[in-house]
């Protein structure tokens, strides 16, 4: 099949499909703190690249030591590692932490900036962790989140054609409406830890296999049932 999967459909769907589901991590931790910005911004800091369960367990860690800018800006770059180790580029995430909650305090009275903008003048804060910090702490309407999972299932449902996130983010303003921009995130995230994998989607079993064109997918996956 060509052509392009109808955004509405394959969000409706996407909506009852993912009930039951795990959630991102960062979202669950935004749904336990009440949309804390201030962990939302570090949690989605801390997950680059990193497995969910090993995010959600460092940000723990931090936020056990330290739940305020003021108090996280007061730990040395060793105690943070010591927290967030194992999560990816430890190190680094530790400087941008350490610097992100200084600057938090020193520019933004302890607060986390409600826009783009402000936001990404902090260090180590890019447009995924702005969006998702916008959408789920400031409860915006207006923004996407794109990670690795929207953007490459986005295009497998030829709803754009883009060769990275930031181009994907743009064009997905311009194809979806606007009602489905702060959940894009959260759905495809969802599936695409799930069921459109990145290597060997489970396309036979998968809720959208009707109305998907299967842009660029070779290989597809079979599910493996409990013995
Ligand atoms: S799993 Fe297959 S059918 Fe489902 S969205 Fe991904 S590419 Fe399309």
């Amino acid at each position: 099949m060509a052509g392009r999967a109808p955004v509405a459909t394959v969000m409706t769907r996407l909506a009852k499909a993912i009930d039951g589901l795990d959630e991102p991590a960062v979202e669950k931790i935004a749904k336990e703190q009440q949309e804390d910005a201030f962990q939302v911004l570090i949690a989605t800091m801390l997950s680059a690249q990193t497995k969910d369960a090993v995010t959600a367990a460092a940000s723990s860690r931090l936020f056990r030591v330290a739940r305020t800018p003021r108090t996280m800006a007061r730990l040395t770059h060793a105690q943070i590692e010591r927290s967030i180790y194992p999560v990816s580029f430890y190190r680094n995430k530790a400087v941008h932490v350490k610097e992100t909650c200084r600057q938090l305090v020193a520019r933004f009275g302890g607060r986390v900036p409600s826009t783009m903008e402000e936001l990404l003048t902090l260090p180590g804060v890019g447009r995924k962790t702005a969006n998702l910090v916008l959408i789920l702490a400031h409860r915006s309407q207006e923004n996407i989140c794109v990670d690795t999972h929207v953007h490459r299932i986005s295009n497998r449902l030829g709803w754009i054609r883009t060769r990275t996130p930031e181009e994907t983010e743009h064009a997905l303003y311009r194809v979806a409406p606007r009602r489905w921009w702060p959940v894009i995130n959260l759905y495809l995230v969802t599936w695409g830890q799930n069921v459109c994998r990145p290597v060997y989607p489970l396309c036979p079993q998968c809720v959208l296999a009707d109305v998907c064109p299967k842009i660029g997918v070779t290989k597809v996956g079979k599910l493996v049932k409990p013995a």
